[in-house]
């Protein structure tokens, strides 16, 4: 039998590998895409797509519940949990057909099972040998737990979560990170009473703590407890209830328990490490060219250190697929790729927080934060929150973080003040329509500028 080979054969069908097998063919490259389970992966099956048509359930639950305020007569009768299901997995099944269509419509040859790689120039999948000139590996993630924690029963990851067949009464939350934020949102929205457990001292810690501060405050607003600094001893459970433990020697009650802790990388029994792959504490080590230790092996993704988001997945898989084509793409700066907290309210950001802009650039940074109250559109929406921008020392943006409902429609437009280096005198004439969100930015960039509008003196 001929062995089977491509220009370029790749480990794993989430965003990271798909996007570098489209771009790849359409560089003309012949590809191989190696997928165990379902094109698409975490993202669309268990991740960005499930969860944000749940918030989007959720946000149709609170509207219904607030229309009085708005003067609309609407009768809220509670969640359908199963019409909800149903709702959310057309979206993922609409989107998956299509993701399909795509592959084949770029001649990518896909290989259902599970590969592993054995070396420079080839994959293994049940027993046949695949020929790659180059390999990209994207086996992804997985929900992490913690020693001693079991999975199982009343005690939840994200992927249980996703098909839980019920609404909580109530939920305990382990973890105030992007995961455990968002579920913690949807179930409240929902009904179910909320404890969110974080071992660091603020939510969202990894975002500036302006964005952990405001988005505290408006948790609590919605009757969605925080507890921070507290570390997990330990769980029990039976038929009725979860019992957590902290190491302060207080237990909480509630129906579900659910950990969101983080995500581990999918590298263990892919043959990396036996191949002799150069690994981070699992994570498969990469240059900045996402080039491993191997001649002609790449990695991107969640595999590889840093943010573990679809769209770095995406910008990882073109940029390997440009520079096996020979198009010498120029490097991804992770600081520049925007981060988003999909809750009510959500959470936007992309640079540097204040704390990193100061240590880079002493003290010569600015700030500014323009409240959401002065912002017709948001006053109109009635979301509550503010935008803060960093200067540097050239005049350029060094960061942009913003909290309120709908904010992550304007990390598109931050995102390109902070990675084309704007200065923001010049980028404070730009002219935003009115009323939108958007001039919340113009606001921020003409305070900055020197020239605030709708802010008092
Ligand atoms: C609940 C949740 C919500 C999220 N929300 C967002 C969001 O809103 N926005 C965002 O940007 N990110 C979000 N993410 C993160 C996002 O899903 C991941 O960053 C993204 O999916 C990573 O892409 P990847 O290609 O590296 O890995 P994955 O998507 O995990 O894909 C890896 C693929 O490789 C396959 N595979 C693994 N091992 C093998 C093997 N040995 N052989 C063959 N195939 C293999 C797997 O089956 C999988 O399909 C969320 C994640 C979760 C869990």
């Amino acid at each position: 039998m001929t062995q089977r080979s491509a220009d370029v054969v790749i480990l794993g069908g989430g965003s990271g590998g798909y996007s570098a097998a489209i771009r790849a063919s359409e560089l003309g490259l012949s590809v191989i895409l190696v997928e165990s389970d379902k094109l698409g992966g975490t993202c669309l099956h268990r991740g960005c797509i499930p969860t944000k048509a749940l918030l989007h359930a959720a946000e149709v639950a609170d509207s219904a519940r607030g229309a009085a305020q708005f003067g609309v007569s609407v009768g809220f009768d509670g969640i359908d949990i199963s019409g909800v299901h149903q709702y959310k997995d057309s979206v993922v099944s609409r989107l998956y057909q299509g993701l399909q269509g795509l592959i084949a419509g770029h001649g990518v040859e896909v290989v259902s099972g599970r590969g592993s790689f054995v070396g420079p120039g080839f994959v293994e999948v049940d027993g046949e040998t695949i020929a790659g000139e180059h390999v990209i590996l994207a086996t992804g993630s997985q929900s992490k737990s913690l020693p001693g924690l079991e999975i199982g029963g009343r005690v939840l990851t994200s992927d249980q979560a996703l098909t839980l067949d019920y609404v909580p009464d109530d939920a305990i939350v382990l973890g105030g990170g992007v995961i455990g934020v968002e579920f913690a949102s949807v179930w409240a929205s929902f009904g179910a009473k909320i404890t969110i457990l974080e071992a660091l001292d603020r939510l969202v810690p990894n975002e500036d703590e302006f964005a952990s501060t405001q988005l505290t405050r408006a948790l609590r607003r919605r009757k969605i407890t925080s507890k921070t600094g507290v570390r997990f001893a330990g769980v029990e459970q039976d038929g009725e209830a979860v019992f957590v433990s902290l190491e302060s020697g207080d237990t909480l009650e509630a129906e579900v328990l659910l950990v969101a802790v983080g995500r581990g990388p999918n590298t263990v029994g892919c043959g990396f490490d036996e191949a002799g792959i150069e690994m981070d504490h699992r994570y498969v080590r990469t240059d900045d060219r996402l080039r491993t230790n191997l001649p002609n092996v790449y990695a991107v993704g969640d595999i590889v250190p840093g943010l573990q988001l679809a769209h770095r997945g995406f910008q990882q898989g073109i940029f390997v697929a440009e520079e096996i084509a020979g198009r010498n793409p120029s490097a991804i700066d992770e600081s520049g790729i925007p981060r988003v907290t999909y809750s009510h309210p959500e959470v936007a950001s992309v640079g540097l927080t204040e704390e990193a802009a100061r240590r880079q650039h002493g003290q010569a940074v600015s700030t500014v934060t323009y409240d959401l109250a002065g912002n017709g559109k948001s006053q109109i929406l009635k979301t509550a929150g503010a935008v803060k921008m960093i200067k540097g020392p050239e005049g350029q943006v060094l960061g942009v973080h913003m909290v309120g409902d709908r904010v992550s429609e304007l990390v598109g437009e931050a995102q390109l003040l902070y990675n084309a280096g704007i200065d923001v005198a010049v980028a404070a004439s730009l002219v935003h329509a009115h009323p939108t969100q958007g001039e919340a930015l113009g606001e921020a960039l003409l305070a900055l500028a020197g020239k605030p509008l709708h802010v008092r003196g």
